[in-house]
């Protein structure tokens, strides 16, 4: 379809054409290669200027078009005659497209992609910045071919408007720089490398990268765009192997190379202008995480209203702001969704449900991290009250003027941007608070539990029995407690070894845990000592549930060596004035009986009679 277009694609003076033909054929020298491209003295004045550029530092100068044929290739020589015919800035608009960033961008892909092949010799020099310059010449082809609109409006996101214009002709700007490319006789492998991946072989990946972030850092040279490009350009970077410091030098290169390599294809270009975007690209790039404050506002202008505005986004524009575009009411909100602006200004003729429901949705949605601003004629105090409750920040006129819209807007703007530091700083704040608590947590874990069982120890016991004594004699409940001691631990020791008789506390630690109860405590003694303390139970209800943990026990495997274990039962003594210790120094007498005894049974301390092992206990 754009090819039987009548309109003038973008096209190759005829020079450039009669030396892609020669490319194609073997018997030509370079001799001949020159005798056609002497015949445009232009084309003669830049190759020679160009083998003596930056592209192929290092080479002695020359004056002569043979030797700079020699350095540059013939075809090289040829699509660099393509590109050269087709670079010119007719002043600096074509049908509404600004030409002048468009070639300081090709300039800026083509002198990218030229270093980066420098680096990685995955192309010759001079391929490489042909095909950089070129790598957008099918935007140029839309826009002969099919006029402005084909280009979208300029704030469209790229994916979006390759979608839009695959929808409505078939085809999209990178497919038409491809066949452009093709028809000038470039290589396949250059070709291709412009497509997206899906359309490449795996030996062009290398090639399609390179691209890519040529694509990625040309496009964040601008400005309102860098923070959208910079996660691609960093991801692209590292793909190609470019750490941070690489990619700052890159483009401290390019800084070095753009007025040299302008002034030879004679593009005339504001070098002011580039050196603040490779000046703010680098800023950009050397802080981790972009600053919002010196960043352009982004304002949304929803509505038929609004949008039809030329004059109030021209002046935000002017104002340093970035302006979003959507006609549609709903389209908008589904834009103040995913662009994220920090104000929207609503426009809506005698405010329609639909502006109110928007303006509700967009405070819900956003909170108070957006500015709302509604434009609307005819407003009674009670539609102004209708905006204002579902979440607009102010009201104006639909003629308003555009600077007094922009004065709303800026100050609205501030507060938006400290309501999302503030945001962040809480965020951070509640995340340290979190951490510092999981650290206390963890702290008093460690502080509080064994390290060997995990089961709480002796401070822990101290701190419980303390309390569990209190709530005792607060609620005239008993308190009991079991000292339990392992059986000949000492003989697991010397037969197995130290570190099975680990396992076998370890392994008696856990079985013993599954029977305690919710209220009572497990803690380690010491040694191959534990203590169950057992708050608001008698100690023959104790000594119950001690005698199901010994039973347990005794059958206890696990592929270990069987042990068992001896318990002694008492309880606290209001009577005595170290309750505490006296019921631990009553239960250890206790201990001390059912070892001599003969171990593997639980006694309880005087007067209390112990249950008889033998007989099944009663459930505690
Ligand atoms: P009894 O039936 O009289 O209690 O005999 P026993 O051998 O268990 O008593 P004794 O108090 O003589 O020995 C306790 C042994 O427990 C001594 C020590 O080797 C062992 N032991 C204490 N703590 C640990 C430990 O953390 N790991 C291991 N593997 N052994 C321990
Ligand atoms: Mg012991
Ligand atoms: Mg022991």
């Amino acid at each position: 379809m754009l090819r039987d277009s009548r309109a003038t694609l973008p096209s190759p003076n005829s020079v450039a054409l009669q030396l892609m033909r020669l490319v194609d054929r073997r018997d030509v020298g370079v001799f001949e290669v020159c005798r056609v491209a002497k015949t445009d003295p232009v084309l003669v004045g830049k190759a020679v200027q160009l083998a003596n550029s930056a592209l192929y530092a290092g080479l002695r100068p020359t004056a002569a078009i043979e030797d700079a044929v020699m350095r540059i290739g013939v075809a090289a020589l040829a699509r660099l005659a393509v590109g050269l015919s087709l670079v010119h800035v007719h002043g600096t608009q074509f049908g509404g497209f600004e030409l002048e960033p468009y070639w300081r961008r090709s300039l800026a892909r083509a002198l990218v992609l030229q270093q980066l092949a420098r680096r990685r010799h995955a192309l010759p020099v001079s391929e490489a910045f042909s095909l950089g310059l070129l790598a957008e010449i099918g935007q140029l082809g839309m826009l002969a071919a099919l006029g402005p609109e084909a280009l979208g409006d300029a704030q469209t996101e790229a994916r979006q408007l390759l979608e839009q214009q695959r929808r409505r002709w078939g085809f999209d700007q990178v497919e038409v720089s491809a066949a452009l490319l093709q028809t000038w006789n470039f290589p396949q492998r250059l070709w291709l490398s412009l497509l997206p991946q899906g359309h490449n072989q795996q030996d062009h990946s290398e090639l399609a990268a390179m691209v890519d972030l040529a694509r990625a850092l040309a496009a964040a040279l601008d400005r309102q765009h860098a923070l959208r490009e910079l996660p691609g350009l960093w991801t692209g970077a590292l793909r190609l192997g470019l750490d941070e410091a690489a990619l700052l030098q890159l483009v401290e290169q390019l800084r070095g190379d753009f007025a040299e390599l302008a002034a030879i294809l004679q593009l005339h270009l504001s070098h002011e202008q580039a050196r603040q975007e490779f000046d703010s690209l680098r800023e950009s790039l050397g802080t981790p995480v972009p600053d919002v404050h010196g960043q352009p506002a982004v304002v949304l202008l929803a509505g038929a209203q609004a949008s039809a505005r030329e004059d109030l986004r021209l002046s935000l524009l002017d104002a340093g702001m970035t302006v979003l575009v959507e006609p549609d009411l709903g389209a908008g909100f589904e834009r103040a969704r995913s662009s994220l602006p920090e104000a929207v200004v609503l426009g809506a003729d005698e405010l329609p449900m639909e502006a109110v429901e928007m303006c509700r949705q967009l405070r819900e949605h956003e909170g108070p991290r957006l500015y709302l601003l509604l434009l609307g004629d005819s407003l009674g105090a009670e539609d102004l009250l209708r905006a204002l409750r579902a979440g607009a920040n102010d009201v104006l006129p639909a003629a308003a003027p555009a600077d007094m819209v922009a004065a709303k807007l800026r100050p609205g703007v501030r507060v938006v941007r400290l309501i999302n530091a503030l945001e962040r700083e809480r965020a951070l704040a509640q995340g340290r608070q979190r951490e510092l608590a999981s650290l206390n947590a963890r702290l008093r874990e460690a502080a509080y539990s064994d390290e060997l069982t995990g089961l709480p120890n002796r401070r822990a016991l101290d701190e419980f029995l303390a309390r569990a004594w209190e709530d005792a004699l607060a609620r005239g409940r008993p308190l009991s407690c079991v000292l339990l001691d392992l059986d000949h631990f000492k003989l697991v020791n010397d037969t197995h070894g130290h570190d099975v008789g680990d396992r076998v506390l370890r392994s008696v630690a856990r079985e013993l845990q599954r029977h305690g109860r919710s209220d009572d405590l497990l803690a380690r003694w010491g040694g191959e000592e534990l203590v169950l303390v057992c708050p608001g139970v008698e100690p023959h209800a104790a000594a119950a549930l001690a005698e199901r943990m010994r039973a347990a026990v005794q059958e206890l495997r696990e592929g270990l060596p069987a042990v068992t274990l001896s318990g002694g039962v008492a309880q606290a003594s209001a009577s005595e004035p170290d309750a505490v210790g006296a019921m631990l120094r009553a239960a250890d007498r206790a201990l001390l009986r059912a070892k001599r005894e003969g171990r593997n049974r639980i006694v309880v301390d005087e007067p209390v009679v112990a249950p008889d092992p033998a007989a099944d206990a009663a459930p505690a």
